[in-house]
């Protein structure tokens, strides 16, 4: 049995010295909601269901979905930071020339991931395999909106959708 002691001191000594380890990698994976729309490019191209089986297939799941006419009040909640900007009532128009989709996609790290999967906001600039560098036409028509921080994610989730509306 003494013999045994020094063994299971190092053990236990092994499993301390792990949990910042653990903990660490816990960090680092958070699961979280986010919301995307189907700008009307995206609805009018049909491209809907070929981005939302790209989100599928990387373990986002569906939340909540529904198809909207946005309106300027909303565009103006929306895209409050780019009122301001001289182009703003073009893309307050081209978000209104069809109904759009909205949905909330729920998965790990899902924030950044599927603003990583829609690429970056000039389509001509995004890489090929990212949805915008796939399927976008410019800076404006680029198919998707994707929540930049789990903050915005919140508060775009409660601008769309009742709470009973999200599963
Ligand atoms: P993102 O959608 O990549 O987060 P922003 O929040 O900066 O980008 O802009 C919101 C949307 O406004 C863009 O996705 C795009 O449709 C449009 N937009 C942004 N900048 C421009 C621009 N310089 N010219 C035309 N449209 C723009």
């Amino acid at each position: 049995m003494e013999l045994l002691r020094p063994c299971r001191t190092s053990i236990a000594a092994l499993l301390f010295a792990a949990l910042p380890l653990a903990g660490e990698a816990a960090s680092l994976s958070t699961m979280q909601k986010t919301v995307i729309i189907f700008k009307p490019d995206a609805v009018e191209a049909g491209r809907v269901g070929a981005i939302l089986s790209r989100f599928e297939g990387a373990q986002l799941r569906i939340a909540a979905m529904k198809m909207v006419q946005l309106d300027e009040q909303i565009l103006r909640e929306h895209y409050a930071h780019l009122v301001s900007r001289p182009f703003f009532g073009e893309i307050a128009d081209f978000m209104r020339e069809t109904p759009v989709v909205v949905a909330v996609l729920e998965g790990e790290n899902a924030v950044d991931r599927v603003r990583e999967m829609a690429g970056p906001t000039d389509s001509a600039a995004a890489p090929k395999g990212s949805i915008r560098g796939d399927f976008g036409t410019n800076k404006m028509r680029n198919m998707l909106h994707a929540s930049d921080t789990e903050e915005s994610a919140r508060v775009e989730v409660d601008r769309f959708f009742s709470p009973g509306e999200v599963f």
